[in-house]
């Protein structure tokens, strides 16, 4: 059994604090401050330039990237890190359409992130020729897939309402009809046992910044099934994607393999504080955290709707319909995620009248649960969320 008393000891969370928005940035793990210390001092201080080799920074992006892959039962040396996370997508997209050329659909939901969908219409809008983005609402994607769709693209969990899709059977249908398929996992990774190569999914994405707690702006992985790594095409040509970037050819040549997916200069202190949170993960069973996240979102769920009628619940009961976030709703959600936050309760206010709370057992237990559920309770039973001062609208919501 995972000991998850160990796990959280490795995050330095504030005093005071019950961190329920793990799923949006994860916290700090408390080794990844010294790492990176040591990669500004040691590293770039001490060696400068000489860190691209004495260092191993370059090959970080991809000795990462197998960490990575593991977490998300994919086949090493297939996944590698850079950039962010809407490069990623679009990457994907524009080598899975190539590798799908009689074909101009590409079918996606309503519940997907907007990022991904504005990637896929600016891609589009690129290409032109008759290429063009479907949406449906995410029940209804199955049966729309026919021969027409050239990629399936899908964000595995929706960001909102926390439903899953089923990866397996989905990747299995689009295949049937001559669909290649791309799995965003940006609320997967980290948070539950992922089965790319069991499902034979064509292309994965995600970040790295949300359940994996590489800090803000850490970079995204792309994952290129083997079946595809050395015909899949970069629409983002790169020079560290090059075959030779050292050769300076004025020809772009990709590299064989996942390599080819590289574009520039990796995010080198970025990467040490991802290497420092991966360290995280090397006792944790994933089937283990999956049970746990399940417990706590039961709890946080039969908490809630017990003392509060007026939150209507916005994520599938059934464990298998869903991610490791709960949301419900109402029309004062923002008022009330402020007032919870003021309280220390950090969750999420999600556009137009979600409250979004993450359940990651890494650093969360039963008590941070019961604690969240008073605090959300006394808010609304005291309608404390009327104060005006939890009205007014930050940029970052
Ligand atoms: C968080 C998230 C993003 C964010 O993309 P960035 O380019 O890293 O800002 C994109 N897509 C999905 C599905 C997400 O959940």
């Amino acid at each position: 059994m995972t000991d998850f008393t160990a796990t959280k000891a490795m995050f330095d969370l504030p005093q005071g604090i019950t961190y329920l928005d793990g799923n949006s940035l994860g916290p700090l793990p408390r080794t990844a401050a010294a790492r990176v210390a040591r990669s500004v001092t040691d590293e770039w201080g001490q060696m400068l330039i000489g860190g691209w080799n004495r260092a191993g920074w370059m090959d970080l992006p991809r000795s990462l990237g197998d960490r990575i892959a593991a977490l998300i039962g994919a086949e090493a040396g297939h996944v590698v890190l850079g950039d962010t996370l809407s490069i990623k997508v679009y990457q994907a997209l524009a080598s899975a359409l190539e590798l799908n050329p009689d074909r101009r659909v590409i079918l996606s939901d309503t519940g997907n992130f907007p990022s991904d969908l504005y990637m896929a219409e600016g891609l589009c809008r690129t290409l032109g020729d008759g290429y063009r983005l479907k949406t449906l609402a995410p029940e209804d994607v199955a049966g729309a897939i026919d021969d027409s769709v050239a990629v399936l693209m899908l964000t595995e969990v929706d960001y909102r309402t926390g439903r899953r899709h089923d990866m397996r059977a989905l990747t299995r249908a689009a295949h049937e009809a001559g669909a290649l398929v791309i799995w965003d996992l940006a609320h997967s990774a980290g948070a539950f046992p992922v089965d790319l190569a069991g499902c034979g999914v064509d292309f994965a994405v995600g970040c790295t910044y949300k359940y994996l707690n590489s800090g803000p702006g850490g970079p995204a992985f792309i994952y290129v099934s083997p079946r595809h790594a050395d015909a899949a095409r970069p629409a983002l040509s790169g020079w560290l994607g090059h075959e030779a970037p050292f050769a300076f050819d004025l020809e772009y040549r990709p590299s064989a393999g996942i390599d080819r997916m590289r574009v520039g200069t990796p995010p080198i202190l970025q990467l040490a504080a991802l290497e420092a949170a991966l360290d995280v993960w090397r006792d944790v069973d994933l089937n283990d955290l999956r049970s746990a996240s399940q417990a706590l979102m039961d709890q946080y769920i039969a908490g809630v709707e017990d003392a509060c009628p007026d939150l209507i619940l916005a994520t599938p009961r059934d464990h298998g319909m869903r991610g490791s976030q709960v949301s419900f709703r109402h029309p004062q959600a923002y008022a009330i995620m402020q007032a919870m936050i003021a309280r220390g309760v950090v969750g999420d206010f999600r556009a137009p009248d979600v409250i979004r709370c993450g359940f990651t057992p890494l650093f969360l237990g039963a008590g941070d649960v019961a604690r969240a559920v008073a605090v959300i309770c006394d808010i609304m039973q005291n309608r404390l969320w009327e104060n005006p001062a939890y009205q007014t609208r930050a940029k970052v919501t």
